[in-house]
């Protein structure tokens, strides 16, 4: 009989995938049995303590950053993980094992958990029992240290559908470039960052699907139907077949809308708009040209600082953002600081997010104006890439003013610097606002006229507006782009930016979103930055609206918001 499991679909062009599934288990990582030549045992035991120093380094960070007012639980909570790093049981015994035994220092590490947590589990004491926990979490940082180090470990994932409790940004662009063909994951929220991730990458995914890691097992062949957001496992042949069918029919338009890829973006009634790409990474940059791309409107480069050891080098930096901008040939690339934080952490964080609320924390450029050695380094790399195409500049999270003054004196500096040293630079770098908080939002004329254009992020813009975290799916119901709240906003925004005179777009979710086409360029947008995959559909629904008629009902529409049919009547506008 079928099983089915229910989560949230992320909206992407391909909804189905079949395929057996990978279970990633975030609980415990484990390791493969691995030997190693006897002249490499020094090597891996030296790999190994390398390993416990970086996690013992990482924790040190994230107590520094814990507040004053914290309750001492949290740090006890840390310390007794750093006591633990420091206990030979865990720091010494797994080097004799690789000694002893000649395998890698992850199987020496995972022998010496099994062999503790079988200690722990004969404990009495309930409360020493529950410490097992902390030995799992100690264990995995530096397994993950350890695996870190190994990329090309040989799980096959190519084909797969993973399954796992939560998936971090880094691990989706990781196991997409592995090849996995769907995601499912116990937790998680469309709006999170790895929602978005993997729509941008198109791959069918869901969250939120509660019970999926405890409820399927790898090896077995699962359908994903996020159009639904439905997992299936064992699926008669009919439903099997009528997946295939169902995932050939989406291909099969995916490429029918390709014949307008080189359409242009009008309405009926001749309005041009301008239709932009977000990426991730430079090699999404062949994804934008296939399907159309008039430009990068949000390149994401916080995906420069994931899945390795060390802060990029402002070389590494400047030779990303000059593949992108060659692979672009003349289209402008909008190159979005660092925005690490919230949901978006990397290994070597430099203020790694101990905190209750990270998305209220130190993220974007409240990070960057802290850490400016890591800002100056960017800023730089995207001063000297701009020598070569018509870059522009955007600022996340900006909530003040003086973040906006601080972010564009340091731009400043650098430029001088650059020009003293004669270095080779664009006569003129755009700086652009993105407009992501309420507070940027209510104040957006005065961001306006210290910026040359504002980039609207309704991702962050929502969250914080309607106060529902966008990574967690017991809230998603709230999640509401067409919340009063939020069009009042947007509006505000736009007027702010045509009293200026200066260009608004709109990066979020939202604009990729074809339900909202109508109601966004009625309400006056004209530029509009989405993941690749979203353009076609979005260009074909520009190509049949006549704006004429859309506006005049729009207006009406705007006058109740909160009426019951409000969103039926906005995607009704499609059809004027
Ligand atoms: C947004 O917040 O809308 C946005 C585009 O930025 P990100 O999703 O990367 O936070
Ligand atoms: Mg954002």
């Amino acid at each position: 009989m079928t099983i089915a499991i229910q989560g949230i679909g992320v909206n992407s062009s391909i909804s189905t995938a079949i395929g057996k599934v990978l279970m990633l288990s975030r609980g415990s990582i484990q390791a493969e049995p691995g030997m190693v030549p006897a002249s490499q045992i020094d090597a891996e035991v030296e790999r190994f303590f390398h390993a416990v120093q970086i996690a013992a380094n990482q924790l040190v960070e994230i107590r520094k950053q814990i507040p004053a007012d914290t309750p001492p639980d949290i740090l006890e909570f840390i310390d007794t993980h750093l006591l633990m790093l420091q206990d030979k049981a865990i720091s010494e015994a797994p080097a004799q094992t690789i000694r002893s035994e000649g395998c890698s220092a992850e199987w020496a590490l995972q022998l010496r958990r099994d062999q503790l947590l079988r200690v722990f589990e004969d404990m009495e004491d309930a409360y020493l029992r529950t410490r097992k926990d902390d030995l799992d979490h100690v264990v995995n940082r530096i397994m993950t240290i350890l695996q870190g180090e190994k990329r090309s470990d040989p799980v096959e994932i190519a084909g797969h559908i993973i399954v796992s409790e939560d998936l971090t940004p880094a691990d989706t662009i990781m196991l997409h470039h592995r090849g996995a063909c769907g995601f499912i994951t116990d937790f998680g929220s469309p709006m999170s960052h790895t929602a978005i991730l993997a729509a941008s990458l198109g791959i069918p995914a869901i969250v939120g699907a509660h019970g999926a890691t405890t409820r399927l097992h790898s090896g077995e062949r699962v359908v994903v139907d996020a159009l639904n957001g439905t997992v299936l496992a064992e699926c008669s042949r009919d439903s099997i077949r009528f997946f295939e069918k169902r995932l050939h029919k989406e291909l099969e338009r995916r490429n029918a809308l390709q014949t307008l890829r080189d359409a242009p973006a009008l309405t009926r009634d001749g309005t041009h708009i301008e239709l932009q790409a977000n990426i991730e990474l430079p090699d999404d940059v062949q994804a934008v040209l296939d399907e159309g791309g008039h430009g990068i409107g949000l390149y994401r480069t916080e995906f420069l600082y994931m899945n390795r050891d060390q802060l990029p080098t402002e070389e590494e930096h400047y030779q990303a953002y000059l593949q992108v901008i060659e692979g672009m040939d003349g289209r402008p690339v909008t190159i979005r600081t660092l925005d690490l934080g919230a949901d978006k952490q990397c290994e070597h964080q430099p203020e790694p997010s101990a905190c209750i609320n990270p998305a209220l924390g130190l993220r974007a450029i409240r990070l960057c104006l802290k850490e400016t050695s890591i800002f100056r380094v960017q800023i730089r790399a995207i001063l000297r890439a701009s020598a070569h195409g018509p870059v522009r500049l955007m600022i996340p999270m900006l909530t003040n003013l003086w973040e906006a003054r601080q972010a564009r004196d340091i731009i400043r500096e650098e430029r001088q610097k650059l020009a003293e040293q004669q270095i080779a630079m664009g006569a003129d770098l755009p700086v652009g606002a993105m407009i992501e908080t309420p507070a940027a939002a209510l104040t957006a004329e005065s961001f306006a006229q210290m910026f040359d254009f504002l980039s609207i992020g309704t991702n962050d813009l929502i969250q914080y507006t309607l106060a529902v975290d966008r990574a967690d799916d017991s809230v998603n119901h709230l999640y509401d782009p067409l919340h009063p709240a939020v069009l009042l906003l947007i509006q505000q925004v736009l007027e702010a930016g045509s009293r200026c005179g200066k260009p608004v777009a709109m990066c979020g979710e939202m604009a990729g979103n074809p339900g909202y086409t109508p109601l966004l360029l009625g309400m006056g947008l004209k530029i509009l930055s989405m993941h690749p995959a979203s353009l076609p559909e979005v260009k074909q629904l520009i190509r049949k609206l006549d704006l004429g008629q859309v506006k005049p009902r729009l207006k009406q529409l705007l006058r109740h918001p909160d009426a019951e049919d409000f969103a039926q009547a906005i995607r009704d506008l499609a059809n004027l």
